[in-house]
């Protein structure tokens, strides 16, 4: 492909991904050669088979011998190479299928093998963003819609394979129908004395180039508009998707249908304005094309050449512009990969902010000590905990009580290591908690929150999550000891029964049971019990509040809970009031000292 066709120097940013061509390199040379043979086939074989095929089923050639390959004047010291006359009827006749059964078969090959190569670069480039949200920080997911990453996986990694793989073979292919077809025309119009002119009819390729960059530019801005409209519109469907109860109940339908129908139009409306410059460009270079060959033609009237190399080189002429017209499509190609890429590269390089340390401190056996050394954290510019120390010993139950949005959460979102402190230090066992592996630290803690989400899996690989080595009995202890058997076994598949989306095929209850069997699976240090039983009713309540008190012992725990019924096997309660923890002691003691701390348990008691 000529120079001048590469769209912009931006193409470059492709060239690191082309790493993940690697595991399909065989395939994709492999795929290059059969495309460089159906090129030569097109630009060379076609064209060759017209000027020699017409002449002998339409002229007097039949009669006489065919010269194959000539020897050129004598250049060459072969003789030519010819068939004689009582074949050439019936090698004029197979030749047409010949050819045409090379092309076939070296464009299926190239196409066979480069969607192989196409499919291995898709499921790397899917599994590296993948990957990478999942090293991501919990900010990230608050910043940016499911729908939206769900769409840049599935749909612009596609923009972008298109462009490492497909274009790449175009690239490479293309030059070869174009060099064969202007290698043909070029020892034809050598051939006759005059034909030079006949060249006059590629002079219109260049120009080509003018349309294909406007073009190229709106395309880039139209391909960004449409890829961030599809990622809001899978964004909505997501949404709206996963809370139709809420939909019926609040009467939200024809809400939802409105926001829905006018995010599609918005969408149909950009894929229609890319539908308008994608599909200009190719007649406009078809008709480019159209007039050079007119004018070809009525070059090759004013001089006595032969019909049957007339019909060649207009053939010839036809498959030089192939790969221009091919081009255009290249082009707007390059562009939608651009605005693909610029949306998968969003994920790929945003920063790690919760990184593993380079040298990680091993933390061994851990005993559940853990503490707070005048932290200070904020998400955004005000602070949500200031200079909160505390120090929790190990096997301790500690309750977190306090208004609503005091800070509770944000303490064991710091205690996880889900955030780093601005200020100040979290120790596990004396070891600050940023220079432990976050897998290592997060071995040795056990979450049980309000909501638990359970994997679209069976009861039995949900619970095995806490524990992934743990033989059957352990489940099945872990189950039991989470009061969760019964109604597990009591389920039509049993331990077998395929919980559903988020755990949709249980209730409340029992989804909170096998999240605490999964804790008690994962036997670890210290735990986190955040609201894990306000969504229940009393009944259920009460059963998970028996597992609980099982699950709690000799472990340092923390409770976060509304209820106070929840903490009343606490040894300890921290009042949380604007960021900062305004009294530490047992029930009683805080009874009698702790103002707020009285007003929450008096509206408790008032309310129950
Ligand atoms: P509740 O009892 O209602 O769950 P809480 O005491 O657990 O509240 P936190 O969840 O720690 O409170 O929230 C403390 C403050 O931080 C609140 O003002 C909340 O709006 C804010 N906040 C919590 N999470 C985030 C976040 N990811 N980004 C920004 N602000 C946040």
């Amino acid at each position: 492909m000529p120079r001048y066709c590469i769209p912009e120097l931006r193409v470059k940013r492709f060239f690191p991904y082309y790493a993940y061509l690697r595991p399909a390199l065989g395939h994709f040379i492999a795929a290059i050669i059969c495309g460089a043979i159906y090129g030569v086939s097109s630009g060379l074989g076609v064209p060759f088979l017209l000027k020699t095929v017409l002449p002998v089923l339409f002229g007097d050639d039949k009669h006489r011998a065919l010269v194959l390959v000539p020897n050129w004047h004598g250049w060459v010291d072969w003789p030519p190479l010819t068939i004689s006359p009582e074949y050439v009827l019936a090698f004029a006749v197979a030749l047409l299928p010949t050819v045409f059964a090379i092309r076939v078969s070296a464009e299926f090959a190239n196409k066979y093998l480069l969607s192989f190569a196409g499919l291995r670069v898709l499921e790397g480039v899917r599994v590296a963003v993948f990957s990478r949200l999942q090293e991501l920080h919990l900010d990230y997911f608050r910043r940016h819609k499911a729908g939206d990453l769900i769409s840049r996986i599935m749909v612009d990694t596609n923009h972008v394979k298109t462009v490492i793989v497909d274009i790449a073979n175009d690239f490479m292919i293309q030059p070869f129908t174009f060099v064969s077809a202007i290698g043909f025309i070029g020892y034809e119009c050598f051939k006759y004395p005059g034909m030079e002119r006949f060249l006059i009819a590629l002079a219109a390729i260049p120009a080509v180039v003018v349309p294909v960059r406007i073009f190229g530019k709106k395309l880039l801005y139209k391909s960004e508009q449409m890829l961030s409209r599809t990622g809001g519109l899978s964004a909505l469907l997501a949404e709206s998707l996963q809370s139709p109860r809420e939909i019926r109940a609040y009467n939200l339908e024809a809400n939802e249908r409105r926001r829905f129908s006018e995010l599609v139009r918005g969408l149909f409306r950009s894929q229609m304005k890319m539908v308008k410059y994608e599909k200009m460009l190719s007649p406009l270079i078809e008709f480019l094309s159209a007039v050079s060959i007119s004018i070809a033609v009525y070059q090759a009237a004013q001089l006595d050449i032969s019909q049957g190399d007339a019909v060649a080189l207009i053939g010839a002429l036809y498959f030089a512009y192939e790969p221009v017209k091919k081009l255009s499509g290249i082009h707007n190609r390059i562009k939608s990969g651009l605005a693909g890429l610029t949306r998968l590269e969003e994920v790929l390089n945003a920063p790690v902010e919760v990184a593993d340390p380079a040298v990680p401190v091993e933390l061994g056996k851990v005993r559940g000590e853990v503490s707070l050394d005048a932290v200070t954290f904020a998400y955004g510019a005000d602070s949500v905990l200031s200079d909160v120390s505390v120090k929790v010993h190990p096997g301790e139950v500690v309750a977190l009580v306090g208004p609503s949005g005091a800070g509770k959460s944000t303490f064991v979102n710091l205690v996880l290591r889900f955030y780093d402190p601005q200020q100040g230090t979290v120790h596990v066992d004396g070891t600050d908690v940023r220079k432990v592996r976050q897998a290592e630290l997060r071995e040795a803690i056990a979450l049980v929150s309000q909501e638990p989400i359970l994997f679209n899996d069976t009861i039995y690989n949900n619970i095995l999550l806490g524990r992934r080595d743990a033989t059957r009995e352990a489940v099945e202890q872990a189950a039991e000891q989470a009061g969760a058997r019964d109604f597990i076994e009591a389920q039509p598949g049993g331990w077998d029964a395929v919980v559903g989306e988020r755990g949709g095929q249980l209730s409340g209850g029992q989804r909170q049971r096998v999240a605490i069997a999964r804790a008690f699976l994962k036997n670890s240090p210290i735990l986190i019990l955040d609201e894990a039983t306000s969504a229940l009713d009393a009944e259920s309540e009460a059963v998970v509040q028996q597992a609980l008190e099982k699950l709690v012992r000799g472990k340092t725990t923390f409770i976060i809970a509304h209820r106070f019924s929840t903490i009343r096997f606490a040894t300890r309660i921290l009042v949380f009031d604007k960021g900062r923890v305004v009294a530490d002691g047992p029930h009683a003691a805080l009874l009698e000292s702790c103002p707020l701390y009285r007003t929450l348990y008096a509206r408790q008691m008032a309310g129950t």
